[in-house]
């Protein structure tokens, strides 16, 4: 991989800007402020916030939006988009690709907080306290005592060098298992995690998982947090919604998902490079519809510089919302006594 130097001027150039017009039409995805496009997993892009979206997802609008690849190009929707990515059903050679490029992307990079954060490293101060707050608020929420005293069991998926682990749920949770295929990160999360006797009393982190996400089976009931955060861009769609339907089974009762992510303006933004795809607020909904889960908070990540994209954090719960029955109406119902 070329130094980070070299990489920030591609970055600020993109060959796919130079030719845009000076003068209006402006372009619909602003495309100067991409200083660390392809290899952050904050790929930035100008993506503002995204609104907050309050419209219930329709069942087919992804497939209607429209979105751009990290070249400028411009696809009609996200099925035009994977049917030139991983092909249709059954080609398993392309998705093989589409897999296999992703992770060699990653095998190139540093394993160092830069390498992972694409020359990110001064955000993790910002993306850890907004990801304590957030996870102190579920635990606060979910379990009696925010779950002290309990023994508590997360899974870090992605987990790159183990950075979420180290600043974050080591300090929450009893256990903490990473899933990361690449090796050499995986390798540097455990010597910077286990203690060197492998026996001290600090040693949380219990299973290395080196595999990927869309061929990972969690034991079943194991996890009260399962964290996933800047890798899930990485899936199709279709090995997205097929991941978090086995991963429920992982799940202990009242156990959760918090997924972190890049969120698109609007319909998709698809990496060239490291083979990933950046979805919106609303691509998202529909996706977590297709798995049956529903959210349970939703926060947005503040303090990241203007130029990145927007971060979102979701806690993600296969049970449905409660439903607030009026039981007043229920109790004096509008109907006229009976006169004897
Ligand atoms: N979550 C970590 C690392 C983010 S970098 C952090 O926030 O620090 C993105 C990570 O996704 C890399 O470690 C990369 O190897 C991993 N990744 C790439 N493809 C993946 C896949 N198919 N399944 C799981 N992780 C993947």
């Amino acid at each position: 991989m070329a130094p980070m130097e070299a990489q920030v001027l591609i970055r600020v150039v993109p060959s796919y800007a130079r030719g845009l017009p000076i003068s209006p039409p402006p372009p619909r995805f602003e495309l100067s402020a991409k200083p660390l496009f392809r290899s952050s997993p904050l790929r930035s892009t100008a993506s503002r916030p995204a609104a907050a979206s309050t419209e219930k997802p329709r069942a087919s609008a992804i497939m209607e939006a429209s979105g751009f690849d990290s070249e400028g190009r411009e696809f009609k929707n996200a099925e035009e988009m994977w049917g030139e990515e991983i092909g249709k059903e059954g080609d398993v050679h392309k998705r093989k690709e589409w897999y296999r490029q992703g992770v060699g992307y990653w095998e190139g990079v540093e394993a160092t907080a830069d390498g992972v954060l694409g020359g990110y490293a001064h955000v993790n101060d910002a993306d850890i306290k907004g990801s304590e707050a957030f996870l102190k608020m579920l635990l606060a929420e979910r379990f009696p005592d925010g779950g002290r005293g309990r023994s508590l069991v997360a899974l870090d998926c992605g987990s790159g060098i183990g950075r979420v682990t180290k600043n974050l749920l080591i300090r929450f949770f009893t256990e903490v298992d990473l899933l990361e295929p690449v090796s050499h990160f995986l390798e540097a999360a455990r010597e910077s995690l286990v203690p060197e006797s492998g026996l001290a009393i600090e040693n949380k982190t219990t299973n290395f998982f080196c595999v990927p996400l869309q061929e990972f089976t969690p034991d079943v009931g194991r996890y009260d947090v399962i964290w996933i955060q800047w890798c899930i861009g990485h899936l199709a769609d279709d090995d997205f919604v097929s991941f978090f339907m086995r991963a429920k089974a992982g799940l202990k009762p009242g156990g959760l998902f918090v997924l972190k992510e890049n969120i698109a303006r609007s319909g998709f933004v698809l990496d060239k490079e490291d083979r990933s795809i950046t979805r919106s607020n609303t691509y998202f909904k529909e996706l977590f519809h297709r798995c049956g889960l529903h959210i349970f908070k939703s926060k947005d990540q503040r303090g990241l510089p203007e130029e990145l994209f927007a971060v979102k954090m979701y806690a993600l719960t296969p049970d449905a919302p409660k439903r607030v029955h009026n039981t007043r109406a229920k109790a004096q119902p509008n109907r006229p006594g009976i006169i004897k």
